[in-house]
């Protein structure tokens, strides 16, 4: 999506250990014109695929993950990342190893809101190494529902975490492609 890497040139901040960092219109500030119009592009290549629900999590997905819903018409849920030790018996649960701090944590859904029934298009804002989204993979698989893919603003294509899912068979369509970042030479994308 032209808009996005326009948008990721001009305002995108690379810092060492190959972090972007793009708090002013995507992770902290929000351009909610710009998630409107990634919103539409994410009907335009999953809207035939009869979603159900959009899953993501939090923090930073929930706000793309929100306006992609309201073009599916349809509700979000986000991973809570759990803070306590114990987890109730109610939830889906699985591991993600945080790309930007390191640390393992467990993520939850409650058993209430994800169904066998479910067509689930799981929203992020980065694809990694892939920790993040092999979590909520898990939990659309424990919870029996489908998968119809998964839609990323902004994948690092130099990292292992795209090839790594698309190998697993899951369709990943990504907003922004980034081939390669430095400091020294800025951002390059995927043709
Ligand atoms: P993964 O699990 O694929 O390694 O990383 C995905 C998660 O890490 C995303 O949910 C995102 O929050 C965070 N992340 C990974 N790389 C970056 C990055 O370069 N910039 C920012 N802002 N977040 C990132």
């Amino acid at each position: 999506m032209k808009q996005l890497e326009e948008r990721i040139r001009a305002d995108g901040k690379i810092r060492e250990g190959g972090v972007l960092k793009v708090d002013s219109f995507l992770n902290h500030q929000m351009d909610v014109k710009l998630f409107q119009d990634m919103g539409k592009e994410f009907l335009r290549l999953f809207g035939d695929c009869g979603v159900t629900k959009i899953l993501t999590i939090e923090a930073s997905g929930i706000g793309i993950a929100c306006v992609a819903a309201l073009f599916f018409d349809c509700p979000v849920i986000f991973a809570k990342k759990n803070k306590t030790k114990n987890i109730a018996g109610d939830v889906y649960t699985s591991k993600v190893e945080s790309f930007t701090h390191g640390k393992v944590y467990d993520i939850i859904v409650s058993k209430e809101f994800l169904h066998p029934e479910d067509r689930v298009l799981i929203i992020d804002d980065f694809l990694a190494n892939g920790s993040a989204l092999q979590g909520l993979i898990k939990l659309v698989q424990d919870a029996g529902a489908t998968l119809v893919g998964a839609g990323i603003a902004v994948e690092k294509a130099f990292q292992p975490g795209g090839d790594l899912i698309r190998g697993m068979g899951v369709r990943v369509e990504s907003l922004a492609r980034i081939k390669s970042m430095s400091v020294e030479d800025g951002v390059t994308f995927c043709d």
